[in-house]
């Protein structure tokens, strides 16, 4: 199927109160290009070098994600412009974003990436981890970041119980912080959930963002 195609299944199955990101890494900027004139505003990337490769090359109304791995020394390339970061796992990485964000006179989303899947490969921290960042003096000193919920991998498998309640332990965490550190504050709301092959299972399972590659651009 074209992207085209693809997008429009898509668009059809996943509601509108879900946000769709369409990850774009490996993928070059007239594929990008192509979806873009299909009417898909929003993109993520997982490597700084790549996304600050594309970007210039692109419209300027995209909506940018990150969603790999970050380290800190590269978050200066991509400030100017990166909607969210949803890959936030250490105090430190949120120091230098909320650095980086002050230096270009802005606030950049973020969500905190939670460590939910039986694989020893994936990133992100515990519920406690979590925690200590909110809690921390230096996080309640930034003024120009935003964290906006949380995001969690769930582990790749066939086994659809098993993602199932991965996710369900992400939104249980979401609900944790919702409850105890953000009640009042209206911009935590996000649980980003959901690939190619799992996306189905974490919007039933409350997920507001996917974000969702192969089923869009094909294998890689
Ligand atoms: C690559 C990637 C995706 C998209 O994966 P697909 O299976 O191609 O949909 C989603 N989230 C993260 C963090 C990724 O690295």
């Amino acid at each position: 199927m074209s992207i085209k195609e693809n997008l429009l299944k898509l668009n059809e199955e996943i509601p509108s109160n879900v946000k769709l990101i369409a990850v774009s890494k490996t993928n070059p900027v007239e594929k990008i290009l192509e979806a873009y004139q299909c009417g898909q505003k929003v993109f993520g990337e997982n490597r700084v070098q790549e996304l600050i490769e594309k970007q210039p090359k692109l419209p300027d109304d995209i909506e940018w994600h990150f969603i790999g791995h970050m380290q800190s020394n590269k978050v200066k390339y991509i400030a100017s412009y990166i909607s969210m970061i949803h890959s936030v796992e250490s105090l430190k990485l949120l120091q230098e974003i909320n650095k980086e964000a002050q230096k270009k006179n802005r606030i950049i989303n973020c969500l905190l990436e939670m460590y939910i899947a039986k694989e020893e490969t994936k990133f992100g921290l515990d519920y406690e981890e979590a925690v200590a960042i909110i809690e921390s003096e230096e996080y309640k000193k930034m003024q120009n970041i935003r964290i906006c919920g949380v995001m969690g991998m769930a582990t790749f498998s066939e086994d659809t119980e098993l993602v199932r309640n991965e996710f369900k332990d992400l939104k249980t965490i979401y609900h944790q912080l919702k409850s105890k550190y953000f009640c009042e504050d209206k911009y935590f709301r996000e649980i980003s959930m959901g690939m190619s092959g799992d996306y189905t299972i974490a919007i039933e399972e409350g997920s507001t963002i996917v974000r969702i590659g192969t089923a869009i651009f094909g294998e890689r």
